[in-house]
């Protein structure tokens, strides 16, 4: 404890900052949360697989560690009937992303407390504005309680409620980090362009702006890059690791012809393995967004971190996980090392 720090904004001003996240897609896949209401109750119920992913993620590579209160909030509490533990869940959060971002080998990570889409914002009960603003505040203020390093707000699809949460993270005074999801339209629910949404969060006081989740990297760029151009603060851009494409620019549809056991509500969200990027796609993205100017590189949904090692060393880092990176030179038959037995090398075709 107690050695110094530098905050987000200095980082970014002198190099990219990775931001891992993914943590209800890859603790559902532990066995830890059910998905469809995705509430992230091993915080309180497994509070060590949660120490665990934060750790992996940390080694791989990530400068920050994001507490894990997505969809710790009020009305994914009340879906499940627990409303009582949405304090207990938060706090708990706080502590166990702060508690590993001290492992750093050398500066301690940076923590980011976390909120998000609320579900309950709906243009046309303007009622439900009021009721997004106290969900953000009992959120932000427990983040703020707990000295968190900046605030996240992200994956909201309406412009409107990312203003909302917006003007609450400004009511502390950390910096604030806020990411849009862009549908399969291309626009916010409400209508805007990526980049004239972003350019009015930059307006209301956002320190960076951005995308997160919904779509992969290939239908994710060049939105950033529209961004890049419309915003004069940093740009975060964390896609899902998901190989979307100009037809299916979301993860939400994609369809697996080869399956044929697949659920009747399709591949979405929990049969989407055989469209994961691979470690090489994600690599290119990060170095693609650093060379366009955007600088908080990360990803969502589907992220693991072997994703995360990759970005890290695609930006020229060295995380304790690159220790166990791949030397195929060693493998018995597609090896190159001289020792390697030729009955096995010679076989590598027919394999
Ligand atoms: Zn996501």
């Amino acid at each position: 404890m107690g050695e110094s720090k530098r905050g987000l904004l200095e980082r970014l001003n002198a190099d990219a900052v990775i931001c891992a996240e993914g943590y209800l897609f890859e603790l559902e896949r532990r066995g830890y949360l059910s998905a469809g209401a995705y509430v992230p109750e091993v915080v309180l119920d497994h509070p060590d697989a949660v120490r665990q992913l934060h750790r992996e993620f940390l080694r791989a590579g990530s400068d920050v560690i994001e507490a894990f209160t997505y969809y710790g909030h009020r009305e994914k509490l009340r879906i499940i009937g627990k409303e009582d533990l949405l304090e207990p869940l938060n706090r708990q959060a706080l502590e166990l992303a702060k508690e590993v971002a001290q492992e750093a080998t050398d500066e301690p990570a940076l923590v980011a407390g976390n909120i998000c889409n609320t579900n309950i914002y709906d243009p046309g009960e303007p009622g439900t504005e009021d009721s997004c603003r106290a969900m953000f505040a009992e959120q932000v203020g427990w983040a703020a309680d707990a000295g968190v390093d900046f605030v996240v707000g992200e994956t909201f699809t309406w412009t409107r409620e990312a203003e909302i949460a917006l003007e609450i993270i400004k009511q502390t005074d950390l910096p604030a980090v806020v990411t849009l999801a862009i549908p399969a339209e291309g626009k916010t629910r409400d209508g805007d362009l990526p980049a004239e949404a972003c350019r009015r969060l930059e307006d209301a006081g956002a320190d960076v702006v951005g995308l997160n989740c919904y779509r992969g990297p290939a239908t994710t760029l060049e939105l950033l890059e529209q961004i890049r151009e419309r915003v004069n603060c940093h740009v975060a851009g964390l896609p899902v690791p998901y190989r979307t494409n100009a037809e299916q620019p979301t993860f939400f549809h994609l369809p697996d012809p080869a399956c044929d056991c697949l659920p009747a509500e399709g591949t979405f969200p929990i049969a989407l393995d055989p469209f994961t990027c691979n470690r090489f796609e994600m690599a290119a993205f990060a170095r693609a967004c650093y060379d366009a100017g955007i600088r908080y590189i990360g990803v969502c949904c589907g992220g693991a971190p072997h994703h995360v090692r990759a970005i890290a060393e695609a930006l020229g880092r060295r995380p304790p996980a690159s220790r166990y990176s791949p030397d195929l030179t060693k493998h018995f038959a597609f090896g190159t090392d001289e020792s390697l037995k030729e009955v096995n090398v010679g076989y590598r075709d027919r394999m």
